[in-house]
């Protein structure tokens, strides 16, 4: 009896809740009803999927890498272009204070990765960090976010085993070749972080040169960090 006079309280609480703070859709902007998390139903049936977990051979994404270093696989969720979906996910992630949104994506990719063998045996997520200013000024680390997500899926731990260098400008405006000596020797692998790992997931937003995936790649080998290394983005530019 006191747990349904609970559960009929909690009910009504949600519902008012959401009459106070009522939640829209990522993408269409439409009232969400209360079952629904982020997306109404027919905008999460029409995200970008990549399916690359049903994949038995590589992907574009893993042929980013080709010729530049040792990657096991490359993993996204979404691809970037097409419908605009995956830019208001990214978008709201990086400026609206989408600090559950993060999460929640993190999640599902986690769920994703855990139906393909070749990431069975990952046994720790490394965010991609920012530097501590643009955080401070963002309140979060968004890899960070999705990292977390995704290790809640996969049982597995986050490990903070990498950091940023020096402060670097907006890459936004700047050219490939900019971008790729702009991220350049930016991270460093902390000591003895990654000891007890032997394959390791590295989380990021989004897949677009490879250039900051690759430089935070290579700061772990170069780190003598002796580990098999994966990478796994919520979008993939292709
Ligand atoms: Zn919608």
């Amino acid at each position: 009896m006191k747990e349904k006079i609970l559960k009929t309280l909690s009910q009504h609480f949600d519902g008012l809740m959401a009459l106070i703070y009522p939640y829209f859709c990522v993408v269409c902007g439409e009232e969400l009803n209360q079952k629904s998390e982020h997306f109404c139903f027919s905008c999460e049936e029409d995200l970008h999927f990549t399916y690359f977990e049903k994949y038995d051979d590589y992907s574009i994404a893993d042929q980013v890498f080709w010729g530049r270093l040792k990657i096991e696989n490359v993993y996204s969720l979404l691809y970037y272009e097409g419908p605009t979906s995956t830019r208001e996910i990214l978008h709201d992630i990086k400026y609206n204070e989408g600090t559950d949104l993060a999460h929640f994506m993190g999640r599902m990719m986690g769920n994703r990765l855990k139906s393909h063998p070749k990431y069975a045996d990952i046994n720790a997520i490394v965010p991609i960090p920012i530097h501590s200013k643009k955080e401070f000024s963002r309140g979060y680390n968004q890899s960070l976010l999705i990292a977390n997500g995704v290790s809640e899926e996969l049982g597995i731990p986050v490990v903070d085993a990498l950091q940023r260098k020096t402060h670097d400008e907006s890459q936004t405006r700047k050219s490939k070749d900019e971008r790729y000596q702009n991220v350049k020797g930016k991270f460093a692998l902390k000591e003895k972080k990654l000891q007890d790992y032997n394959h390791i997931l590295i989380v990021d937003d989004v897949l677009t040169t490879g250039s900051t995936l690759e430089f935070a790649s290579r700061a772990i080998f170069e780190g003598g960090g002796n580990v098999k290394v994966s990478l796994g983005t919520l979008a993939v530019a292709h």
